[in-house]
Formats: C-alpha cells, sequence, structure tokens
C-alpha cells in the first residue's frame, strides 16, 4: 500500500468514527425533542423558541455534536428552528476528609483535588436535564387578541 491510500484509508477510519460519534448526540437530540415538543403542545405553543439545557461535564455527551444534531432532530416538529442554550454544570464531589464540595476538573479522578483523599460521593456533573423552554403562543390566541383589539 503506498502513502496515498493508507492517507485515504484513515481519512475514512475517522470519517466513520465521527459519525458513530454523532449517532449518539443524534439519539440524544432526537430524545430531548421529544420532550420538548410534547410539552410545548401541552401548553398550546405554536413554536419553540429556546430550549435550555443544564449539562454536565460528565453527562458523556459531546457540547458540539448535540448542537450539530439539535436542528436536524427538531426538523418537522414545534422545536424546528429553536435555539438550544447549554449551560455547562462543572463536577462537583464531596470529600469525606475535607469536609465539603470539592469540584473536579477533567479527566476526572476521583480524588479531592485538596487533600488527595479518594472521594465517591458525585454531587452534581451528570445532568442532562431541560431547564426551561421559551416558546410562543399558539397563532389561534394571537388571531384572538387582534380580534378583540379591532373590535373592542
Ligand atoms: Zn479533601
Amino acid at each position: 500500500m503506498d502513502c496515498r491510500q493508507a492517507a485515504k484509508r484513515a481519512r475514512v477510519h475517522v470519517r466513520t468514527c465521527a459519525i458513530l460519534a454523532w449517532m449518539h448526540e443524534l439519539s440524544i437530540a432526537y430524545n430531548l425533542v421529544e420532550i420538548v415538543d410534547a410539552a410545548a403542545r401541552n401548553a398550546g405553543a405554536a413554536r419553540v423558541n429556546v430550549v435550555h439545557l443544564r449539562l454536565g461535564a460528565m453527562a458523556g455527551v459531546v457540547e458540539d455534536a448535540l448542537q450539530f444534531s439539535f436542528p436536524i432532530a427538531a426538523t418537522g416538529t414545534l422545536a424546528e428552528g429553536a435555539a438550544l442554550v447549554i449551560e455547562p454544570v462543572a463536577v462537583q464531589v464531596y470529600c469525606d476528609r475535607c469536609a465539603a464540595p470539592q469540584t473536579l476538573a477533567p479527566p476526572f479522578v476521583f480524588r479531592c483535588p485538596v487533600c488527595g483523599q479518594p472521594v465517591v460521593r458525585l454531587l452534581q456533573g451528570r445532568e442532562l436535564q431541560i431547564e426551561a423552554i421559551e416558546i410562543e403562543e399558539s397563532a389561534a390566541e394571537k388571531e384572538a387578541d387582534v380580534h378583540a383589539t379591532a373590535h373592542p
């Protein structure tokens, strides 16, 4: 195999891995959109403008991949065209020796960053929570408002 062939193979492999990695976020995006769409319908919304999501650093979700996947999953739903605002949540553990919560930095070795004691209690960092959605009222309701203004 010459260098060009090897390079081509490597590129195909990398691309396949990237697609496989995105499929995880894509399935999460579909799941999120399903929840958001149902909530918006229950609220009588015409469409969803913004989805606020809390994402833990240890949730196992790549933020960029989720941002990429969200509009694909939202197509044809009330969330189509909505912005996805992600609030990152740091990893926090409780250290028994320090008797205090401590924040871990990547690569998230479960030891207290202050005293070095192994820690087991995770306080936060695995969140994948829809915090809020901003919706637009239904067109029917708006029409009713306009009607009321036009004919007081
Ligand atoms: Zn400690």
